[in-house]
């Protein structure tokens, strides 16, 4: 099948195709020999982070909408039963079988040859593709060593874990109903995300405890997701996370949108409120650490002319993989630097710092004198 026939079946013709090519809201892209490519700009139905193929189209992974109030928010979404499961901190991959070969791809499109690299740790990827080639695994790779997210579940405390949440059929936007889902995790012995079982509107009080719990332990949030097609998923977060994130991305907090923070900060006040938790000194402390203690960092060490850095380790199964992730990173134009690689038993040990030029060329800017209108 060519490329045009592929996307006639999802009602895109032959010059609404090439419009976009020619515009780049569609650009090839390579990994490994196999080609592809990646939906940047919106083309008919298809979102940016689609992957289109000479004979298939795998859909993007949809956006879930987030409840601020939970009690609230459950009883205005749900009207019949629903299935609540734990939201993962981690990064989303869909896994999916293309020409033959099992790729990771990230939300944004790309093939993650770190990722892809650890595809055969989590589960019988030949076995499950052999028998099911249409279909698409997603879920979430989460630990505190992996190249994107600086944060990691209590949970995982080395190296990285999958967590399955979805399955897609390529060429269409709908996910397989849940229960079938669920057993088709069981039958190939896939890794989940904890699921916390079926619930309705009612049981309010159940989903508070759980939401309590992951807040203690330090859990980023729940999903819901509806059995009725009709009714849409919801997320809703810890305030606990909230803080995490403000601390993760503080370093950088002069590159980053400032909703990123209100947002945040709003979610926290919300779950404070409506758990009855008081806004005390610890809290306050915590927020307040949260947002400054890594700034003030940052801003010490670029003003001494010192770059701003992350470290980071990751573990691979093969060598060559790790030449394929800083191809990605130079893709992505992400500024990273091996710093080691060598081989610890079974894995490929790999430390490498990530530059954080942006937020330091914006300190030296303002350290040095110079003004500028906010
Ligand atoms: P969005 O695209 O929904 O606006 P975002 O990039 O802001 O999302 P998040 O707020 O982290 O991301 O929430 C959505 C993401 O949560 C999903 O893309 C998925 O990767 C992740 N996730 C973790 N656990 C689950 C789960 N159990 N079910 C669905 N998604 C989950």
């Amino acid at each position: 099948m060519g490329i045009l026939e592929t996307v006639s079946k999802v009602n895109i013709t032959e010059n609404s195709w090439n419009e976009a090519v020619g515009e780049h809201s569609v650009i090839s892209d390579q990994f490994d020999g196999v080609t592809f490519y990646r939906v940047l700009k919106k083309v008919g139905q298809l979102n940016k982070g689609t992957v289109v193929t000479d004979s298939e189209v795998i859909f993007d992974f949809p956006r879930i909408a987030r409840i601020l109030q939970l009690e609230n928010g459950i009883k205005l979404t749900f009207t019949n039963p629903f299935y609540v499961e734990e939201k993962v901190d981690g990064y989303n991959v869909r896994i999916a079988r293309v020409q033959g070969r099992v790729f990771a791809f990230t939300k944004g499109s790309y093939v993650c040859p770190f990722s892809t690299d650890r595809l055969i740790d989590f589960f019988n990827i030949d076995k499950f593709f052999d028998e099911n080639p249409d279909l698409i695994i997603c879920g979430e790779i989460a630990g505190p060593e992996n190249p994107y997210n600086m944060e990691t579940p209590p949970y995982v405390t080395e190296d990285i874990r999958f967590f399955a949440f979805d399955i897609r059929t390529k060429g269409t936007d709908q996910q397989i109903p849940i229960e079938k889902r669920y057993r088709l995790f069981e039958e190939y012995d896939i890794p989940t995300v904890t699921r916390f079982g079926k619930y309705t509107a009612s049981d309010i009080k159940k989903l508070k405890q759980h939401i309590q719990g992951l807040n203690e332990k330090g859990c980023e949030g729940l999903v819901f997701k509806p059995i009725n097609p009709s009714e849409r998923m919801v997320k809703y977060v810890t305030a606990s996370s909230c803080l995490r994130d403000m601390k993760a991305t503080s370093p950088v907090m002069i590159e980053t949108q400032a909703e990123f923070f209100t947002h945040r900060m709003l979610r926290a006040v919300f779950y404070l409120l409506e758990h009855n938790m008081p806004l005390d000194k610890t809290f306050l402390g915590e927020a307040g650490e949260s947002l400054l203690k890594s700034l003030y960092e940052s801003v010490k060490k670029a003003s001494d002319g010192e770059m701003i850095t992350e470290r980071v380790n990751v573990r691979f199964n093969k060598k060559q993989n790790i030449k394929k992730l800083f191809e990605h990173f130079h893709k992505c134009k992400v500024d990273a630097n091996l710093v080691s690689q060598k081989k610890v038993g079974k894995y490929w040990h790999v430390e490498f710092v990530r530059r954080c030029f942006p937020s330091y060329e914006v300190i030296r800017k303002h350290w040095s004198g110079h003004s500028h209108f906010d």
